[in-house]
């Protein structure tokens, strides 16, 4: 199972996830010399291998200036093959192509209600017995489904050869909220519940769903970033160490950290819509869809337990970032040699996850030569070697697709835990509250958080 790939097998290159993402990071991955393996884009479109290299150069030249050395490389590396997914002709037509090059990484990017004919398909064509199964996100739309949708793929690929993306895992900057707290006793030391009053975990996006409407009215935002992004993101800043640095044991830890989130409560749940998304092309007249979530959580575990750990997201908000910021208790009374006249504001950790990966602390100072007075001052560090990028993310999970190496990935256990902590918030079918675009989502959200939510560091 963590054979190297002979090849990879994209379902879905033709679709809105290959332009953006998959196509310029294997361009990418070329560049680097980290692909050498032939690409396989498969469709139902009625494309060929120079209509697809066309579209690649396209997809490439989008994200800024072409090395064509590398992308003739990448060219040569890419072919088509159309199939329909209701005549299994087609699919022996891909397995003549495939099978003779060795081991297989099947990558499947289109809509999820497909994944399981693909799946089948592959079987009948003998296209599973030597191959890895990589599918993307949305693994099921709850606990039930997943579980349902786990049965289908696993009746073709066992567990050992099904990898489940969620490209946040693909980010530096996320694994660097574990390597950053172990590896550092100033910070290891107060991130407990003796010294954290609350965790923040901002993910908020300017733009609106676009054209996009369809998928995102039957989706909502909680089940787009907050079962998967927003709750892979917060297990490593919860987690303990793993007990080696071995794959398994990092997967192990990230899935016990899961199992002691408690189950979200609706009373902890703020759901929002921004004004104008009712006009979106596809959306449902009267929908009652979140584009924006606000909740709390807690984990039972020694180090957080009684700790509220914030989490809102949403579309059309004021800036583009993703932030985690950790609000320390305020300094006991008397701290300095005032009198009290002032009192402390707390320590802020900001742990920002892109864009602009960094760290700032916020510490308290005497205002000059008045020790009843207080400065707030903030230091930063950057973090410039660290992927917060969504292409590079999808850069690093592709690799691992190809390498078959696992930590990356989200095992079944953690699906199941994620959807069972969402579990009771995602059929609410309450009016959410209006926002306007631009904001920082409804104002009832404020309640949630004790003191209110911090502004994120950077604009
Ligand atoms: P998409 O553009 O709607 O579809 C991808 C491709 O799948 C299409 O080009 C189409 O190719 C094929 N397809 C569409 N409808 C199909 C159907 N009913 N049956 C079989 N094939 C169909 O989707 P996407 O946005 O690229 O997303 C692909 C996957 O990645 C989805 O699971 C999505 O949840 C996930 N994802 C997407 C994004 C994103 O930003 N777009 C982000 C994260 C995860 P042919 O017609 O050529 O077969």
């Amino acid at each position: 199972s963590r054979q190297p790939a002979d090849a990879l097998v994209l379902f879905g290159i033709t679709g809105d996830l290959a332009k953006k993402m998959l196509l310029p990071a294997l361009y990418q991955l070329v560049r680097q010399d980290l692909l050498t393996v032939p690409v396989i884009g498969v469709g139902r479109s009625d494309w060929d291998d120079a209509r697809l290299r066309d579209h690649a150069r396209d997809c490439v030249a989008e994200q800024g200036a072409v090395d064509e050395d590398a992308f003739a490389r990448f060219a040569a590396l890419l072919s088509y093959v159309p199939v329909d997914y209701d005549d299994p002709a087609t699919f022996t037509a891909l397995a003549a192509k495939a099978r003779p090059l060795g081991y297989l990484a099947h990558y499947i990017a289109v809509p999820p209600e497909t994944y399981a004919t693909i799946a089948r398909r592959l079987a009948e064509a003998g296209l599973h017995d030597d191959a890895r199964l990589i599918v993307e996100k949305p693994f099921g739309h709850d606990r039930a489904s997943a579980r349902d949708l786990q049965a289908e793929l696993t009746a073709h690929f066992p567990e050992e050869r099904l990898r489940r993306v969620d490209h946040f895992l693909g980010k530096s900057a996320v694994d660097n909220l574990l390597t950053i707290r172990l590896a550092n006793p100033l910070l290891s030391a107060v991130l407990c519940r003796e010294y954290v009053c609350s965790v923040q975990l901002t993910m908020a996006e300017d733009f609106d769903v676009a054209d996009r409407g369809g998928f995102y009215d039957a989706t909502g935002c909680l089940r787009d970033v907050v079962e998967n992004h927003l709750l892979q993101t917060l297990v490593y800043f919860l987690m303990e160490a793993p007990r080696t640095g071995s794959a398994a044991d990092l997967l192990d830890e990230r899935t016990r950290t899961l199992r002691a989130i408690r189950t979200a409560r609706a009373e902890d749940y703020v759901r929002g819509q921004y004004a104008g998304y009712q006009d979106v092309d596809d959306v449902a007249p009267g929908s009652t869809t979140e584009t924006y979530a606000a909740l709390i959580l807690y984990a039972d575990t020694a180090r957080w337990s009684g700790v509220p750990i914030a989490i809102r997201a949403g579309k059309a908000m004021a800036t583009t970032a993703i932030e985690l910021i950790v609000e320390l208790t305020r300094a006991i009374p008397g701290y300095h040699h005032t009198h009290g006249a002032q009192t402390a504001a707390p320590n802020l950790i900001r742990l920002r996850i892109g864009p602009d990966a960094g760290l700032s602390l916020t510490l308290l100072t005497q205002h000059g030569d008045d020790a009843t007075r207080i400065d707030e001052n903030t230091a930063r560090l950057d973090f410039t070697q660290l992927t917060g990028d969504d292409t590079d993310a999808y850069r690093n999970v592709l690799h691992d697709a190809l390498t078959g190496k696992t930590s990356r990935f989200v095992t079944m256990q953690m699906v199941d835990e994620c959807w069972r902590i969402t579990g009771p918030l995602l059929n609410t079918e309450t009016k959410p509250l209006t926002y306007e675009p631009g904001s920082w989502g409804p104002s009832e959200a404020e309640r949630l958080v004790p003191g209110g939510w911090h502004p994120l560091e950077l604009p």
